[in-house]
């Protein structure tokens, strides 16, 4: 039987991008040890605090179905974690409980999309953003970011690609290249939005993880808070990645559609997986900073390791648990690159590549593995890159 267009059309064809991923998946499955700095995953697992507050609330009986747009008390905690970060007034019904930030950012466009309307994200992009706007059957249009720019998306570009375009996604801290997206960027973003009546979906599930800079969330601005949708997410902050437990704030009859939605597809989120959401949420940013403080610590080696020398290039590293490296004056791909120091040197990271078309010539690290094994990464990935130089023969 034949499938839908739409499903059909998810990925869009061709390769994924995870092929120096699964390539290191299957060396450690072979006896291979190998550093792997590919995933955004901590290294650390949930914090055994919140693990015992899920045991309790499963243990109580909290395991039938549950309120649709979330339990009331975790969606006033997350209104008042948000309005007290961007000091934007937001109450419960301004949020919608999620299975984590990818089924908000889906639920998001969701809300907000026609069948075939031109939906806008930024490239480099976190890997899922294409499919997610197809999935929806929009039709999506990248906008493009330039390493001389830090991958600050530029005004010029922004209202270039708008005519047309119904939404805007975009995600700051940013996944893959590591920038907060700075003062001017965010009047950029929005006065595109304005101007072109453009609904923007705003992912910050990194909204814990910033080194330099400040995170500003764009609801914040002028102009913005009734055409915002923020995605937000337990994943990064809590080193929550398997509970699904995330967010998508907007305003109140958008939050409306979407619980609608949400009673028709995941039809609620786990009361015990809520309950230990809200028990984390009330530990306060001691618990975040303390699940963010490794990649803080790494950044810093990061930074350490590649000073002297200016082969590898860091795009500024100011959020998220990556670093963006540029590689060019190796005269290697991002892909040949990650491949070959996959084979030489058994270290795993992500080709530029594998997120758009704007960070070929960078790699990608995540900041995942214990500091000795990071450090020595590190080392050896300079050493390597040093060592095409010298030999003027890459391959
Ligand atoms: N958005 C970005 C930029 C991400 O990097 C990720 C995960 O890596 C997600 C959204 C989805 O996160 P989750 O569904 O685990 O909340």
């Amino acid at each position: 039987m034949k499938l839908s267009h739409r499903i059909s059309h998810i990925t869009g064809g061709g390769s994924d991008g995870w092929d120096v991923f699964y390539r290191a998946k299957q060396m450690v499955a072979d006896g291979i040890p190998v550093l792997e700095l590919t995933q955004g995953e901590h290294d650390i697992r949930t914090d055994p605090v919140i693990l015992d507050a899920m045991h309790a609330a499963a243990k109580s009986g909290r395991t039938g179905y549950s309120p649709v747009q979330g339990d009331l008390a975790l969606r006033k905690a997350v209104a008042t974690r948000i309005a007290a970060a961007t000091g934007v007034p937001t109450t419960p019904a301004n949020i919608q409980i999620t299975p984590g930030g990818q089924a908000g950012l889906f639920a998001a466009h969701h809300a907000v999309l026609d069948e075939g309307d031109t939906a806008l994200f930024v490239d480099p992009y976190y890997a899922t953003y294409p499919g997610t706007l197809r999935s929806v059957g929009a039709v999506p249009r990248a906008i493009k970011t330039r390493a001389a720019d830090n991958f600050q998306p530029q005004l010029v570009d922004l209202s270039a690609a708008a005519p047309g375009a119904k939404s805007l996604l975009i995600n700051t801290p940013n996944n893959p290249t590591g920038v907060v997206y700075d003062a001017a960027t965010l009047d950029g973003i929005a006065k595109t939005c304005i101007d072109h009546d453009l609904w923007l979906i705003s992912d910050e599930v990194y909204d814990t993880q910033v080194w330099q800079g400040q995170h500003v969330s764009p609801r914040s601005l002028p102009g913005m808070l009734d055409r915002t949708l923020v995605v937000g997410s337990m994943s990064k902050s809590h080193a929550m990645t398997g509970s699904r437990i995330g967010w998508i704030c907007g305003p109140e009859d958008a939050i409306n559609s979407i619980f609608n939605l949400a009673n028709n597809t995941t039809y609620g989120v786990a009361s015990f997986v809520q309950d230990a959401a809200l028990f984390a949420l009330n530990q306060g940013p001691a618990l975040e900073e303390k699940v963010a403080a490794p990649f803080r610590r790494r950044r810093a080696l990061t930074l350490a390791a590649l000073e002297g020398q200016n082969v590898v290039r860091p795009i500024p590293a100011q959020g998220a648990m990556y670093v963006m490296l540029d590689i060019r004056a190796t005269g290697l791909t991002g892909e040949a690159f990650a491949n070959a120091l996959l084979d030489r040197h058994h270290i795993a990271v992500m080709p530029g590549e594998s997120f758009g078309t704007a960070a070929a010539g960078h790699i990608r690290v995540a900041m995942t593995l214990e500091d000795e094994a990071y450090a020595i990464a590190l080392k050896t990935l300079v050493t390597f890159a040093q060592s095409l130089l010298a030999d003027g023969d890459p391959e």
